[in-house]
């Protein structure tokens, strides 16, 4: 579907050839061609040119191992380097409290309510525990609807009011129940806008404030490629979140957004959302999302 990296230099590129040395000289073009590809893959402008700035510098004055090309060198480079600033390795989630509260923020349609459930899901079959879902969403019946069925799927239970439109109390309610039913982890989904309103970021810092959650997460949606970014900021700013998780990785995308979300607001992607199955979540690695945005 898409050409990768490697093929890309090869294709456009012979300078590199045949060169004991990366030079000044022998570098520009290739590096213009991997600030091309990263911005193919929606990284931002301005991130992939601060990324190649870099990586040039890295690559300045490396001698070319025997067994690897210049161009193969330098994907290497490139590779290691993106890996490296989308955070090395996997960050876990902090599951230390009793319960763990779990609040799940972002855009409408950015997959908040279908993830809620993977991640109920995943806690159970993977991680034993005993979730409780909570329905936050006061705006959207359907989303309420939603959630009960996913929660019927996975056999979570799912804690809701609908009649009741203040999302600060149905999350105290539901810390109580939870508390009640001895369920050790506590998701709360909320409600999402269309886009950033003043609104909707005082309702969910609301919830935050109250709450108290141990996770709060942010899920975007990385088919919204460079507007991604402006929204990760805006939440950041707001809740102070401690991960993102990168929805709609399934379909046509590459995933730039990883990068450039994780160089501007420096908080961990933590999974990665791949379809609309219940299982279809996996955890962030950052050398595999290289892999992809390299080709
Ligand atoms: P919310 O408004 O943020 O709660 O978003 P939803 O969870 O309702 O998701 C919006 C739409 O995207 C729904 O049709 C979901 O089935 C779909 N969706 C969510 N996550 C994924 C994903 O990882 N891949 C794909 N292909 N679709 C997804």
């Amino acid at each position: 579907m898409f050409q990768s990296l490697q093929d890309k230099l090869d294709k456009a590129l012979h300078t590199l050839k045949g060169k004991g040395q990366i030079t000044e000289i022998n570098v520009a073009e290739t590096i213009k061609e991997v600030r091309r590809a990263l911005v193919d893959a929606d990284v931002s402008y301005k991130v992939a040119k601060d990324f190649t700035d870099k990586v040039k510098e890295k690559a300045l004055g490396q001698n070319v191992i025997t067994s690897l090309n210049p161009n193969q060198l330098m994907v290497k480079i490139v590779h290691d380097e993106l890996a490296e600033l989308m955070g090395g390795d996997s960050e876990e989630l902090n599951l230390s409290g009793n319960p763990t509260i779990i609040l799940i923020a972002g855009l409408q349609g950015s997959g908040k309510t279908t993830f809620s459930g993977k991640l109920a899901n995943y806690l159970k079959t993977k991680k034993g525990k005993n979730p409780l879902l909570v329905a936050g969403d006061v705006y959207r019946p359907a989303a309420i609807e939603q959630l009960k069925v996913l929660g019927e799927q996975i056999g979570v239970p799912v804690y809701a009011e609908t009649e009741n439109k203040n999302p600060v109390q149905i999350a105290q309610n539901a810390l109580q129940k939870g508390k009640e039913g001895n369920h050790n982890v506590i998701i709360i989904d909320t409600a999402g806008r269309l886009a950033i309103d003043e609104a909707m970021m005082n309702e969910i810092r609301q919830v935050h404030q109250t709450v108290k959650p141990h996770e709060t997460l942010f899920v975007v949606d990385s088919m919204t490629g460079q507007d991604a970014v402006n929204t990760a900021k805006a939440f950041n700013d707001v809740l102070d979140y401690n991960g993102v998780i990168l929805t709609k990785l399934d379909g046509d995308t590459r995933g730039g957004a990883a990068l450039t979300i994780r160089t501007v607001v420096d908080k961990p992607i933590k999974f990665i959302s791949t379809g609309e199955k219940m299982e279809a979540l996996d955890i962030f690695y950052p050398s595999r999302m290289a892999d992809r945005i390299l080709g």
